[in-house]
């Protein structure tokens, strides 16, 4: 069970969307959590698979 800095770290993490099967094609989907390394990313919707890696919760400030 892994624990979020905050609700809204939380939502977007899991956040999956009903039409969109791949995460990239998705604008509602704009955090990319990897559980495997503990990595948070930002998804640039430049029609590619580009994330920006974040360290900080862009909601909470939080360490990530
Ligand atoms: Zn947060
Ligand atoms: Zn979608």
């Amino acid at each position: 069970m892994i624990e979020f800095c905050c609700e809204f770290m939380e939502y977007h993490a899991n956040f999956k969307c009903d039409i969109h099967e791949n995460p990239y094609d998705c604008p509602d989907k704009i955090v990319i959590f990897n559980e495997k390394s503990n990595d948070y990313g930002i998804i640039i919707h430049d029609g590619g698979s580009s994330i920006i890696e974040i360290n900080f919760c862009p909601w909470c400030g939080d360490k990530l």
